[in-house]
């Protein structure tokens, strides 16, 4: 059943008793019902209430019924309201000029009610499906206003060509400009699209769908990219014998996915080409170079110690230091060369900076004559170096190694030129850092046996390859033995005992010195702990110990745990530091040592007089002993400048309250030496090399009963 209620019928009659004749009729048929005695009123319960429909008598002695639908027009814009208006019987011209002035429908008076109802309930109808057609008309205006999209329509027999607005729009040119589909082609710029113009000339309905896109230079000169999809549908009756079609500006889609396209080919810190780019650029080199027979250098260009600098300084410095050294970078060599940005182009530039990731920057240098001229640029990129970086406070003295590999003598693909360039990235590193190294086939072979030996490195601590050796520590005021230095051995299948001096460099630059360390401590611990049960308590044992383990926040923790599965007292391990490598890391490791410290543990330099500390500088150092390096006392007897240099070293160690001990001590005149000027422990092959567990056990018993029977004899003799 149909509610009526919700239409509202403004009625507007001078002659008040049809007037309440015909509410009275009107509301018993179920409508809400608003009235106007006259046309004025009548128009402003229209403007306030927009009804659904207005019935209104001819005659009226303000405004007649012909002005009310004059004015009415203008007024209802939003909503369309159908008026029917009321004439007498015979006043057909009324009927005419009502209809001329925008009446919907009319009646005739005496109103014939029944006859009311039908045309009433057949004008609300038809105005609600007008309503609803308007807004859906707009909906779709709406939808394709955000879409960027307008629609046009062609009739293939009167060639007739019709366009929305939002075409008009798209192109930027006035509607009544366009009275063709050629009109808009014409605005087209991408030269190869030539079929588009002709599709209407040639429909082909076995190709019921077209789909382009090109390029349009629009009326007000913006270049635009567009779309466009045809649809022939010849079986549809509606659309039979025409061609529909849209057209859609999508600049601003293609414009973002070009974006996202370079933001994945360039590095987002220093805004340089990123690995993948500069692989797609070195795979067309090659195949350029190739053709034309030219050479070109790659550079692997890489900061030395830059993971001190983000460890120390921070990650947002060592960005910041990252994004300082691309610019001295690039602009160095845009100062003489240019760099090529953009991809798709023939490699035709001489110079190519890319960032591969961390502190690794490359640099391909197309159509060299020789190889000097890579070592030119090797050269200039070491000199920006000399100059400091200043980033915040901090002022960063920074070196590079660079390595060099040539096509084609080296390589002749990507992943061979790569990896030659970093091998002799990797030699140049061996050989001091700060230098520049041409790949070499040497290179090769050595790089062969350091992976070999680097992985069987990484499986020698569950094959149990490694073993301890310890090395005996004597007090010179009482001659006891004053403690072991635990020395790594690595006991290999083939190549038998391995001295650390081979291993260890590897084992720190691959970061197999930490789980490496990780296994001395646990093993020096068990066998502290070994020892005790056996009955023999040493002072302590020493464990060397390098940065990078300092720098794993758990080390402490390891520590202590080992020491308390064994049950023994943290003052029973003392850790050498070696000098010139804890100098870079000192603020970092500082509260490390400074834990163990006041955990019980000793702390001594190791290998002192090999770096550039000063004696007062190490106080800052929770540490009690020095370790006078081996290479001042093995020829303390033939060079008196060394003797000179021990000498005052005890003195000034002992100034500032730390012990003193002498390793590589090997004859008896060095032990004299060092006792007259007071050295308090020594070590060295003079009493024992490194020993193995169960030997050095023995060995230690055996110099405890001969010390005791000597001191002993010295006091029957006394
Ligand atoms: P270092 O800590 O300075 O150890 C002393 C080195 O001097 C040992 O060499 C020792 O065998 C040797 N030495 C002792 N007395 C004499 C002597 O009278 N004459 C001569 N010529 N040499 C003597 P080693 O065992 O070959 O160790 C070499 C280096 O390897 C050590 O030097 C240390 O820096 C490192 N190292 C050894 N074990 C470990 C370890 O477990 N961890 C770490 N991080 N480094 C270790
Ligand atoms: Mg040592
Ligand atoms: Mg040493």
């Amino acid at each position: 059943m149909e509610n009526k209620s919700n239409k509202r019928i403004l009625i507007i009659d001078d002659d008040v008793d049809i007037l309440q004749a015909l509410s009275v009729k009107l509301k018993k048929q179920g409508y809400t019902v608003l009235e106007a005695k006259d046309g004025i009123s009548g128009l402003d319960r229209l403007k306030k209430e927009l009804p659904d429909m207005v019935m209104v008598d001819v005659h009226m002695p303000d405004i007649d019924g012909f002005e009310f639908c004059r004015q009415a027009a203008s007024l209802s814009e939003k909503k369309h309201i159908p008026i029917m208006v009321m004439t007498a019987q015979d006043d057909q011209d009324s009927v005419n000029k009502a209809y001329e002035e925008g009446a919907t429908d009319f009646i005739t008076k005496p109103i014939n009610y029944a006859k009311l109802e039908h045309r009433l309930r057949f004008l609300l109808r038809t105005s609600e499906m007008a309503e609803k057609l308007v807004n859906r008309e707009c909906q779709l205006l709406a939808a394709q206003n955000i879409a960027k999209m307008g629609e046009w329509v062609y009739d293939i027999e009167t060639k007739e060509f019709k366009c929305s607005d939002a075409v008009a729009k798209i192109f930027a040119i006035d509607k009544e400009a366009i009275s063709s589909y050629e009109d808009l082609m014409s605005y087209v710029i991408d030269e190869d699209i030539k079929d588009i113009d002709s599709v209407l000339e040639n429909v082909d309905e076995s190709q019921k769908y077209y789909n382009f896109e090109y390029s349009i230079k629009a009326g007000d000169g913006v270049n635009k990219r567009i779309r466009q999809i045809i649809d022939i549908n010849i079986d549809d009756p509606i659309m039979s014998g025409k061609v529909f079609g849209i057209f859609q500006d999508v600049s601003q889609i293609r414009e973002a996915e070009q974006k996202v396209k370079t933001l994945s080919l360039y590095d987002s810190l220093t805004n340089l080409p990123n690995r993948q780019f500069f692989k797609r650029i070195l795979k067309k080199t090659i195949a350029s170079s190739e053709r034309y027979e030219r050479r070109f250098a790659l550079l692997d260009v890489n900061l030395d110690n830059f993971m001190r600098i983000n460890t120390n300084l921070g990650h947002d410095v060592g960005d910041k230091l990252l994004f300082d050294v691309s610019q001295r970078l690039s602009q160095t060599l845009r100062d003489s060369d240019e760099i090529s940005r953009d991809c798709d182009q023939e490699i035709t530039n001489s110079c190519l900076l890319a960032h591969l990731g961390g502190d690794n920057f490359v640099l391909l240098l197309t159509d060299i004559n020789s190889a000097d001229a890579a070592a030119v640029v090797a050269r200039r990129i070491q000199n920006i170096f000399e100059t400091t970086f200043h980033i915040a406070d901090d002022e960063i003295h920074l070196s590079v190694s660079i390595g060099i590999s040539l096509y084609p003598d080296d390589g002749l693909d990507v992943d061979e030129m790569l990896k030659k360039v970093s091998i002799a990235l990797h030699n140049a590193k061996q050989t001091g850092r700060n230098c520049y190294r041409f790949y070499t086939e040497e290179m090769n072979t050595l790089t062969f046996q350091r992976l070999s030996m680097e992985n069987s490195l990484r499986k020698a601590i569950v094959r149990q390859q490694f073993v301890l050796y310890y090395q005996p520590k004597i007090s010179l005021l009482d001659n006891k033995i004053a403690g072991a230095e635990a020395l790594i051995r690595w006991n290999h299948p083939d190549m038998g005992m391995v001295s650390p001096a081979d291993f260890i460099p590897l084992a720190e630059t691959t970061g197999l010195i930490v789980p490496m360390t990780d296994w001395v401590i646990v093993e020096a611990c068990r066998q502290l702990g070994q020892w005790r049960r056996n009955g023999l308590t040493l002072e302590s044992v020493a464990i060397n110990i390098t940065p990078a383990s300092l720098l794993d926040k758990n080390i402490n923790e390891h520590i202590f745990k080992n020491l308390q599965l064994a049950g023994v007292e943290a003052k029973r391990l003392d850790f050498e530091i070696t000098e010139s490598v804890l100098m870079d890391d000192v603020d970092v490791i500082l509260p490390i040592l400074k834990e163990l410290r006041d955990f019980g543990a000793t702390i001594s330099i190791d290998d002192f007089g090999t770096g550039y500390s000063s004696l007062s500088y190490l106080k800052r150092l929770p540490i009690s002993k020095l370790k006078i390096d081996k290479s001042f006392i093995l020829d303390l007897m033939q060079d008196k400048d060394n003797a000179i240099i021990v000498k005052s070293v005890i003195n000034l160690a002992h100034n500032l309250g730390l012990r003193v001990i002498a390793e590589g001590v090997e004859q008896s005149e060095q032990l004299e030496y060092l006792k007259e000027h007071g050295c308090d422990v020594i070590q060295g092959y003079y009493y024992s090399r490194p020993l193995p567990a169960k030997e050095f056990q023995q060995w230690v018993m055996k110099y405890e009963e001969e010390r005791i029977n000597a001191e002993q004899a010295i006091n029957i003799a006394s």
